[in-house]
């Protein structure tokens, strides 16, 4: 198998009351699993399977509906659960905050754009925090995509990526997807979104 689904490095129920264990499992074991056992179906015997995902998603258009969709699935998940820890909430420090404050003004506004973005994505998709060769800007996508893909409207990568999609919230919030983004904020791992920064 080219591509395993990762181990969270919490329980799937670290995140309550932000992120209920029930959903956590349900996205991780089934969901992401899916993207990932899809994936190894679509790459099998297309010479992609030693490409790493990276790799593969820069160079999207030039691949299956089936590769864009499991691909953009099975990234998207690993650095959505990477972003999040029980220990997370708060606020980023150093170079990430500074370069939060230059490019949007301030905390309070680049929440404020990646709240919008989130909450005002049309039916299934994400929002990101994307580096631009050190700029750092917002940008939502629709479906699996993200902005490392060729065929993203905003491209660079992805440092923090919050999951919109029904299946990522609504066991604990129904259709109350502005709730959900704004208990999002008190799991965020800045730790790890900073490393992804530098
Ligand atoms: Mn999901």
């Amino acid at each position: 198998m080219a591509f395993e689904l990762p181990v969270l490095s919490y329980d799937y129920n670290a995140l309550e009351p932000h992120i209920d264990a029930k959903t956590m499992e349900i996205h991780h074991s089934k969901h992401h699993a899916g993207y990932t056992n899809n994936l190894n179906n679509a790459v099998k015997d297309t010479g992609l399977e030693n490409k790493s995902i990276e790799e593969i998603l820069k160079n999207i258009s030039k691949y299956s509906v089936a590769v864009r969709n499991n691909g953009g699935g099975f990234y998207n998940h690993k650095l959505f659960w990477e972003s999040m820890s029980p220990k997370g909430g708060g606020e980023p420090i150093g170079d990430l905050l500074g370069a939060i404050n230059r490019d949007f003004g301030s905390f309070e506004k680049f929440k404020e754009i990646f709240n919008k973005a989130a909450a005002t994505r049309f039916g299934s998709g994400w929002a990101w925090l994307v580096n631009q060769d050190g700029k750092l800007t917002v940008s939502s996508t629709p479906n699996q995509d993200n902005p490392l893909m060729d065929i993203a409207d905003v491209k660079g990568t992805p440092i923090l990526g919050l999951d919109v999609w029904e299946h990522a919230y609504y066991l604990k919030y129904q259709n109350r997807r502005p709730e959900y983004i704004n208990a999002f904020w008190n799991v965020i791992d800045w730790g790890q979104v900073a490393k992804r920064f530098v």
